[in-house]
């Protein structure tokens, strides 16, 4: 866990606000111990990870050890020498290895509940659908799928099996978002007036999957853009009614030849507001801003997996506000732990993640037709 002592002790000079923002984030590390009161949960609920690539291996596995219900009893990859290594690594035991072909046996296996789907996006919904029918409750990361009707295909798997499914956008389980939205929701600087969001990074190595169209679904929106597309829905609290997209992309660069680098898109929600969102593959973006009647409140960065910052403005007031910083990976597959324990839905479910592609499918449609996109 990150919390340093740095962060206790800025997190104990914070302001009253700041406080009370802070004990959500000290009541969502008491509920995932079951109460104030309560032992702490025993950590049997069972994953097998797929895919050992560089989230699964920098962030994932290593995420094993800041849970509180999960744990890791299974890995499935092309690859069974880097699997029999990995496995060693984190203690999983031999029956727990699969491959992609053998994937399907896991339903024989009771020491995994749960997959978590860390594929390139063209395998998340053949592997989250796979996964159901071996009747196990899955996490699979974002994007959901590459179009909407993969997302309704999964939907549809989840429940035909009475399974689980979360969408990992990993931000909703941690305390600055958590305190972001809380901000709006409550209204604390009074109604929110307009949404800002930009996410974006410089991307490497042309020969990728993330810049092939048919693995990846498309450029920055699938990749990265999906955050802010996320962010302005979790800090609106509403579903957009239209977007209107523009694209910029530089078709001579090596690394867009299939798909897009830049897209400034707007949508607009019900109440009114609007956000105005940034995608990049070309520069980095990071940043969740809400503009309300009272003053504003953002997150920089807001989409990374550490360091997070939230800074409110009142004129020109600047407050820094302090939570702790803490490990998203272990408190979102202890949040499917309990859900699939007590058979609730997730928060970040998989409406949350085809509602975020019905968005990006419209954007697309934008960029193409050069005019305003209304969402049904
Ligand atoms: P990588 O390419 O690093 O890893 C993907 C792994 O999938 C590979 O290592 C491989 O594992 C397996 N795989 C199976 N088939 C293929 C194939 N045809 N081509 C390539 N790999 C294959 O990707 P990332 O780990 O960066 O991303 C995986 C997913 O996680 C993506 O959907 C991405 O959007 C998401 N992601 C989410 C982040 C977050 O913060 N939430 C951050 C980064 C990524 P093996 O060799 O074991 O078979």
């Amino acid at each position: 866990m990150s919390n340093s002592h740095t962060t206790r002790r800025d997190f104990m000079r914070a302001t009253g606000v700041s406080l009370a923002a802070a004990t959500l984030g000290s009541s969502v590390a008491a509920a995932e111990q079951g109460g104030p009161n309560q032992p702490p949960p025993a950590r049997t609920f069972g994953y097998a990870v797929v895919g050992i690539g560089s989230l699964a291996e920098g962030s994932i596995l290593p995420a094993f050890a800041n849970t509180q219900r999960s744990r890791l009893m299974g890995l499935v990859s092309g690859d069974m020498a880097k699997a029999r290594e990995t496995g060693a690594q984190y203690g999983v035991p031999e029956r727990g290895l699969y491959t992609y072909d053998t994937f399907d046996r896991i339903a024989d296996n009771p020491d995994i509940h749960a997959v978590y789907i860390v594929l390139p996006n063209n395998l998340h919904a053949e592997y989250t659908i796979r996964a159901h029918k071996a009747g196990k409750h899955v996490l699979v990361e974002k994007p959901m799928a590459n179009t909407v009707a993969d997302c309704e295909a999964m939907i549809a798997a989840a429940t035909a099996a009475g399974k689980q499914l979360l969408v990992g956008y990993r931000l909703r389980y941690e305390p600055f978002t958590q305190a972001m939205i809380r901000m709006a929701r409550e209204k604390e600087f009074g109604e929110t007036r307009a949404i800002v969001a930009e996410a974006g990074f410089n991307i490497g190595n042309p020969a990728q999957w993330r810049l092939q169209k048919a693995t990846a679904g498309g450029g920055s929106m699938m990749d990265i853009g999906i955050y802010a597309v996320n962010a302005a829905r979790y800090l609106s609290g509403e579903e957009p009614v239209e977007v209107n997209a523009t694209e910029s992309t530089d078709k001579n660069d090596p690394r867009f030849k299939e798909v897009e680098d830049t897209i400034h898109f707007h949508m607009k929600f019900p109440s009114g507001v609007i956000a105005s969102c940034l995608s990049s593959y070309g520069v980095g973006l990071n940043r969740a801003r809400v503009h309300a009647q009272r003053g504003s409140f953002e997150m920089e960065p807001f989409w990374s997996s550490n360091n997070l910052r939230l800074r409110v403005m009142r004129g020109n007031v600047v407050e820094q506000r302090y939570l702790p910083q803490r490990d998203h990976f272990a408190l979102m597959m202890d949040h499917l732990a309990q859900a699939g324990t007590n058979n609730t839905a997730p928060l970040t479910d998989g409406i949350d993640g085809r509602n975020d592609m019905k968005v990006i499918e419209a954007v697309y449609e934008s960029v193409r037709t050069g005019r305003p996109v209304r969402i049904a």
